[in-house]
This record gives C-alpha cells, sequence and structure tokens, in this order.
C-alpha cells in the first residue's frame, strides 16, 4: 500500500484530563437502581468504571487493570515490556499469554497498516517525550538515530521473541483497548450484563442502560467540555485518537503524541480527530492510531474494506466524515 503524505497542522483537545464524556442511556421518569462505579488510576491514566452490579464485581475489573499494567508498562521497571525492552529477547515460554496475544495482534495490525499503527516506535516515543515537564523538539539528527531502531521487521515473533537493532517496544497505542476487552470478559464472567468502561477515555459499552443503547459522546477537539454529537452502541467499543490528548507548544506550533515513523515526527494528517468503533477494543485502539497517521482518504478506503471496523473523522477544517455503518448512529450535538 502506497501510504500519502498529507501535511497539515493537527489539533487535539480531551474533556475531562483525558476521559471522554459519556451519556449513558437516557433520562427515565421513575429513578432505576444506581450503578456502581469505581474511579481508579492505573497504566498512566484515569478510568471510570460502571456496572449494573455489585461494586465488588469493578473491584476485580480494578485488580485486572493492576495485574495488566504490571505486563505492558514501559516505564515500570518490574513489568514484563519493560523487562523485555531491557533484555532486548526472550524465551516465547516465559513470555505471558497477554503480552503474546497484544505482540502478535501488534504486528498484524502493523502488516494492515503499512506501519500507521507501529509498536515499534520506542525510541522515538522517548525522544519526543511528549508528556514530560520539559518537552522540546529533537534535533534532525536524532530524529534519524532513533528512527534506525524502529521498524515492525526489527521484531522477531518465533520461539524466541526479538527486539533486533536496540528497538523498543511501545503498546501505548493497543494495551487499553486490550485491557478493555480483558475486563468486558471478566464481567461476563462474571454475569454482569450490562457496564460501562471508559480506560482513559477509550470506551467499551456493554448491553445497555434501562434498556436503552449507550450513546457515547464525541468530544471536540478544539472545545474542552463539548460534544460533536454522539453515537449509538452496543457491546462495542468506541476508541478516538487525536492530537489533543497529549501535546506541547513550540514557537506556536503543537506537537501531539501520534507519531509518524516515516518522518519520525508528530503525523500530520488532515485529521484532528479519528474515532473507531468495533466489537474488539484492542482492534478499535490500534486502528484509531493508525487511521490517524493515514488521514481522512486513505483511512476510510481502510475502514470500508473492513467489516469489523466503522469510523468517524474529524478533520482540521472542523468537517465531520463518517464510514457508511455509522451514517444513521450519530446525532449531532
Ligand atoms: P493512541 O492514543 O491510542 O493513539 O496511542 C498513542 C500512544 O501510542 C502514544 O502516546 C505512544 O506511546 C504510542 N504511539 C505513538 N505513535 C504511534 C504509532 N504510529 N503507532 C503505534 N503507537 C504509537
Ligand atoms: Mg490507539
Amino acid at each position: 500500500m502506497e501510504r500519502k503524505r498529507q501535511r497539515h497542522r493537527l489539533g487535539r483537545r480531551i474533556l475531562s484530563g483525558g476521559i471522554s464524556f459519556l451519556l449513558a442511556g437516557s433520562l427515565s421518569a421513575c429513578a432505576p437502581k444506581p450503578w456502581a462505579q469505581v474511579d481508579c488510576f492505573a497504566m498512566d491514566t484515569y478510568h471510570v468504571l460502571q456496572a449494573d452490579a455489585d461494586e465488588a464485581v469493578l473491584r476485580k475489573a480494578e485488580q485486572r487493570l493492576n495485574e495488566l499494567e504490571q505486563v505492558f508498562s514501559r516505564t515500570r521497571a518490574e513489568a514484563e515490556l519493560a523487562k523485555l525492552n531491557a533484555a532486548g529477547s526472550m524465551a516465547k515460554d516465559e513470555v505471558s499469554e497477554e503480552l503474546w496475544t497484544v505482540l502478535s495482534a501488534s504486528k498484524t495490525f502493523a502488516e494492515e497498516t503499512d506501519s500507521a499503527f507501529d509498536p515499534t516506535l520506542g525510541c522515538l516515543v522517548d525522544l519526543w517525550d511528549v508528556g514530560s515537564q520539559t518537552p522540546h523538539v529533537p534535533d534532525a539528527q536524532a530524529i534519524q538515530k532513533a528512527q534506525t531502531a524502529c521498524g515492525i521487521d526489527k521484531l522477531l515473533l518465533g520461539e524466541t521473541v526479538t527486539l533486533k537493532d536496540g528497538m523498543q517496544l511501545d503498546l501505548g497505542a493497543i494495551a487499553k483497548g486490550y485491557a478493555a476487552d480483558q475486563l468486558a470478559e471478566l464481567l461476563r464472567q462474571e454475569g454482569v450484563e450490562n457496564a460501562l468502561l471508559s480506560l482513559g477515555g477509550n470506551v467499551y459499552a456493554m448491553g445497555s442502560k434501562d434498556g436503552k443503547p449507550f450513546r457515547v459522546g464525541i468530544a471536540d477537539p478544539r472545545r474542552e467540555e463539548q460534544l460533536l454529537g454522539s453515537l449509538t452502541v452496543q457491546d462495542e467499543a468506541v476508541v478516538t485518537s487525536g492530537d489533543y490528548q497529549r501535546y506541547f507548544e513550540q514557537n506556536g506550533v503543537r506537537y501531539h503524541h501520534i507519531l509518524d515513523g516515516q518522518t519520525g515526527a508528530p503525523a500530520e494528517s488532515d485529521l484532528m480527530a479519528v474515532t473507531v468503533v468495533a466489537q474488539s477494543a484492542m482492534r478499535a485502539d490500534a486502528y484509531s492510531t493508525a487511521l490517524f497517521v493515514l488521514g481522512v482518504e486513505e483511512g476510510l478506503a481502510l475502514v470500508e474494506q473492513d467489516d469489523t471496523l466503522e469510523a468517524l473523522f474529524v478533520q482540521k477544517d472542523g468537517s465531520i466524515t463518517l464510514s457508511s455503518g455509522l451514517q444513521n448512529r450519530f446525532v449531532k450535538r
């Protein structure tokens, strides 16, 4: 696939410090039993877990999130991914099922998207360090050097998992999606039918609320606390990538956290944000990142040929493009 390079400025801001605003069901005359809610912090972000269940069940989900952080963290030295990055290789039978599943899926998603989604950008992510206290634009030489340690061909998945040429994995664009799938599965096993999980703004809507499908708000990338509209979803994930969650500005230019491995810099497509709807939250997460890098034209073409994905693109000029499966599911504010 020939990836087009569209060079425009990007923009993004998220509601409530990184958590998408949710419209759960609608108001009803007789007050239904309130749902249990657990707010927690893990994987470097805030989560809101809600379910038509006892709080104890949500505490189990919170515990599961903490376990997954011990698998996917790159910054906690004791985490499995941090250890793999440090060692550069690990025998397959030492790798947890969770990490293996996400690595295999990541490789597939990178291949499907011509590396618009690329889990091997750890060195570039570190170089840009967008979330740090003193972020700044790195010099071109440093970017070039970091790029030499990136590329999906440097991830070998055989009897040994090998990271070639000092490559560092970063699973920040997929781990929360995987976690959402895991939590939904855990809740189902506990007998829960209706729940709404927001993992750092990535939403998984299970079942319904008060007998009505969930409506998930889509944030306006430029006006904090405002919605562009809402999507009706059931047993699906709604995941947004954009340039407004993590960024810094230098000389009036915004540098955000979604990188393009080809340029070694924040992706410059025609988008401010893109939201992906899919039954698999992991797939939705990986693809939201990929579609953001690809831009609306190539991104939409990819989605339309894939029955498992729908998407809502917010372009720089504020216009909204919906994939065919979302045409009747988006209500403008
Ligand atoms: P998301 O918010 O899901 O789009 O993921 C963005 C995060 O994934 C960043 O903060 C980086 O840690 C990492 N990342 C940045 N660019 C990419 C990319 N092109 N492919 C995969 N992961 C990326
Ligand atoms: Mg993602």
